[in-house]
């Protein structure tokens, strides 16, 4: 309670100052990222710079499927539903047009009802509303890191490793960032107040929208992450 009073009084005693541009949400320590449309800043605390998401031994493939693509979800927050509503200063100042919006909500419209219909538990599914934001943030992030990847080939072939491909190690990187494990209560504790959807659909769901998977690894009618080229949701 202490620690709470601190920071308060802390948060309060901003009031009338000058803004500190320097400050961060996070500490280095945090394996977290951040986008502030306040700041119109992103932020990777040194934590988040190491395995899975960094390797600074890994090959490309792998660093972009994993750090690439989180960069690309933090820059794409600057430019949803949220980030439009701030100018480049960070003050709240709606600079998208109506046409924009609306555009933009129809292809929006589109995840609500994939991430909805996707359920990790026997009678549970996701809430598509409520995770929009960020599956918006994953499913710009990981076509933008996989544009990237491809520009920093410049036109060679990627070598294989380890008996992969490329395109198959961007994946697997992507993957890899998503492991992890809930008890079944905070699953469902999770699917109700988090707006981010569970790591496992962050991982597939974001998949099975990426042309290049389905090249990767010959994902055809019938496999278990087969989404029909109409159903595939882009958003930029
Ligand atoms: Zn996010």
């Amino acid at each position: 309670m202490r620690a709470r009073e601190f920071e308060f009084k802390r948060q309060v005693n901003k009031l009338g100052q000058p803004v500190d541009r320097g400050e961060w949400e996070m500490t280095p320590q945090t394996v977290n990222a951040y986008y502030s449309p306040e700041m119109n800043e992103v932020v990777f605390p040194a934590a988040i710079l190491q395995p899975p998401f960094f390797d600074v031994n890994a090959d490309d493939a792998v660093n972009y499927g994993s750090i690439g693509a989180v960069i690309g979800h933090e820059i794409s927050h600057g430019f949803d539903d949220e980030g439009s509503q701030y100018d480049g200063d960070g003050n709240l100042h709606d600079w998208w047009t109506k046409s924009d919006h609306d555009k933009f909500n129809i292809r929006t419209k589109a995840l609500v009802a994939q991430y909805g219909a996707f359920s990790p538990l026997e009678g549970y599914q996701l809430n598509g509303e409520l995770t929009l934001g960020e599956n918006i943030a994953d499913n710009s992030g990981l076509p933008i890191a996989y544009k990237a990847y491809r520009i920093a080939l410049g036109g060679k072939p990627a070598p294989v490793i380890d008996g992969f491909t490329g395109d198959q190690r961007f994946c697997l990187g992507w993957a890899q960032v998503w492991r992890g494990k809930a008890r079944e209560a905070e699953t469902i504790r999770l699917i109700k107040v988090d707006p981010h959807s569970p790591p496992r659909f962050r991982g597939n769901g974001t998949l099975e929208n990426l042309p290049a998977f389905y090249s990767a690894f010959d994902v055809k009618p019938g496999d278990k992450m087969y989404v029909p080229p109409a159903q595939r949701v882009r958003i930029w």
